[in-house]
């Protein structure tokens, strides 16, 4: 499981809770200007196991700025989390969107640029059912699966509620088809 557009008080510190009683592990791909207003939230992230990646310093489209901006954008966010103590190697991009020279700026700066393979669309403010059934068939060894404990730009919804919810159900299916749920680095076939 992945989390984007986040740290936020109230949703990071429930998805933190829900991801404990569920047993699982996850990547949250971070904004650094909410990074730097909650080290709490990040350190305690990091101290229950889980990985604090890159997905910006504020929330660009890369196609719709040029290459100038979005270096300086990224050096930004690395250099604000390396204060907290994160040294990112995955980058997730706003919105997915890369530009062509997305992927040089990423290998200039040791990152790997991360996708994902499941889009719960929680910040469509579909329930946790409904998400569950529309990613249950994306379900595999491997899988990475795209939720968001922060409010982005654009989130049709007031709050992460459900899917603090669909932790537990997406971790419970997970483990009836005998899969664990870990850091998108500790993923085998992503890390390939
Ligand atoms: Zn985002």
């Amino acid at each position: 499981m992945t989390f984007d557009d986040g740290p936020q008080p109230r949703w990071t510190a429930e998805v933190l809770g829900a991801l404990a009683g569920a047993g699982a592990r996850a990547t949250f791909f971070v904004l650094a200007t909410k990074a730097v207003r909650e080290p709490g939230l990040v350190e305690r992230t990091l101290a229950e196991g889980h990985e604090v990646q890159l997905h910006g310093n504020h929330h660009l489209r890369h196609t719709e700025h040029d290459r100038d901006t979005i270096e300086r954008d990224t050096d930004a966010a690395l250099a604000r989390l390396d204060v907290l103590g994160v040294r990112p190697s995955l980058w997730r991009l706003p919105w997915g969107r890369a530009a062509s020279w997305t992927p040089e700026i990423a290998a200039d700066r040791g990152l790997q640029i991360a996708g994902w393979d499941a889009d719960t669309h929680d910040w469509r403010g579909d329930t946790a059912a409904a998400m569950v059934a529309a990613v249950a068939g994306d379900l595999r060894d491997g899988c990475i699966v795209l939720a968001h404990d922060g409010l982005g730009p654009g989130a049709l919804r007031d709050g992460c509620a459900e899917t603090v919810a669909l932790v537990g159900d997406l971790a419970r299916l997970a483990g009836e088809r005998g899969l664990a749920c870990v850091p998108v680095g500790e993923n085998g076939a992503v890390a390939r």
